[in-house]
C-alpha cells in the first residue's frame, strides 16, 4: 500500500493507528496552516518540536478516517506517521522545494542544499496490531511492547540521548515478565521496533562543492519546518497590516486565512496598486 498523497490534503499513513478493538486508521485528511498556526509556532519558539508537532497536527487534522483528531490522538500516532504528516503539512503550506544550509564536516564551509519532498524516502509499514511480542532465540524470554509514539517523544524531549532511549524503552515495554531486560535484550527489542515501525528517511547524502567531501547528514524535517515558519514570521505582521489596511478585515479574520490564500490576496493587491 503506498503511503503517498492521494489528493490534496488526503494521504495514507505509512503505519496507521491501531485501536484497542483492532481497527486500523490509516486515511488522514489535513489542511494547511493558517496565519494563526504560523503565529503560534513563532510565539512558542522554545517549545520542543515534539510538543509543537502534537499541537499543530491536532489543529490541522481534518479527520483520521471518520474520527476528529485531538492532541491525545495526535500523541498516539507513531513517530514515523507524525514525521510523514508534518512533511505533508509542509508540502501543503510551503510547497515541495526545500532549501537548507549545511556545514561541510571536512572544510567547515557552509553549503546550500536544495531538494524536494519526493527525495525523502518513506518506508510504509502498515500496522496490524497495537502491541507486539519479541522472543529470544531459545524462546525462553518474551517481551511484549508497543512502538514509540508522539506522547513518548514528548516525554523524552528534554532528556539527553542515552536517558531518552532508556525512558522510551521503559514506556514502550508493556510486559517484560518481571525481569529487567539485559543490555543484549534491550538492543534486540529496539532492533525489532525499528523493523516494525514506519520509517521516514531523514538522512541526506551530500557532496561538498568546495572540497568534494561526501557525507551523510540527518535532516529533521519537523524541526526544520517550524524554523522556516519562524524565519518568515516578520512578514506575517506586514501581510496582516496590508490586508487590514486595504480590505478592512480584522486581524483575527486575516490570521484565519491559509497562507496561500493570504498570499493570493496580497498578489492581487500588488497588481491593483502597482499597475505597470
Ligand atoms: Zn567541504
Amino acid at each position: 500500500m503506498p503511503a503517498a498523497q492521494l489528493s490534496d490534503g488526503v494521504c495514507n499513513l505509512p503505519g496507521g493507528l491501531v485501536l484497542d478493538d483492532g481497527r486500523r486508521l490509516g486515511r488522514a485528511e489535513l489542511r494547511p496552516l493558517t496565519g494563526r498556526e504560523e503565529e503560534w509556532v513563532t510565539q512558542h519558539a522554545h517549545t520542543p518540536a515534539a510538543q509543537m508537532a502534537t499541537k499543530i497536527l491536532s489543529t490541522c487534522f481534518v479527520r483520521l478516517e471518520d474520527m476528529p483528531v485531538d492532541s491525545e490522538i495526535a500523541g498516539k500516532l507513531l513517530v514515523g506517521d507524525r514525521d510523514f504528516l508534518i512533511l505533508q503539512l509542509r508540502r501543503m503550506t510551503l510547497g515541495d522545494r526545500f532549501a537548507a544550509v549545511f556545514s561541510c564536516p571536512a572544510c567547515k564551509l557552509a553549503m546550500d542544499v536544495e531538494f524536494l519532498t519526493q527525495d525523502i524516502s518513506i518506508e510504509p509499514r502498515p500496522q496490524s496490531a497495537a502491541t507486539y511480542t519479541w522472543r529470544s532465540e531459545d524462546q525462553q524470554r518474551t517481551v511484549r511492547f508497543r512502538l514509540p509514539n508522539g506522547a513518548d517523544q514528548e516525554a523524552v524531549a528534554d532528556l539527553p540521548v542515552d536517558e531518552a532511549v532508556q525512558v522510551l524503552l521503559e514506556r514502550c515495554v508493556i510486559d517484560d515478565g518481571g525481569t529487567p531486560l539485559t543490555l543484549a535484550e534491550r538492543s534486540a527489542v529496539i532492533a525489532e521496533m525499528d523493523r516494525l515501525a514506519p520509517q521516514i528517511d531523514l538522512e541526506l547524502d551530500l557532496n561538498c562543492p568546495e572540497c568534494g567531501h561526501s557525507f551523510t547528514t540527518p535532516f529533521d524535517c519537523t524541526a526544520f519546518f517550524f524554523s522556516e515558519i519562524r524565519a518568515q514570521s516578520r512578514h506575517l505582521m506586514r501581510e496582516v497590516h496590508y490586508l487590514a489596511l486595504h480590505y478592512h478585515w480584522s486581524e483575527a479574520e486575516i490570521l484565519g486565512l491559509q497562507r496561500e490564500r493570504r498570499r493570493g490576496y496580497l498578489a492581487l493587491l500588488n497588481e491593483t496598486l502597482r499597475p505597470n
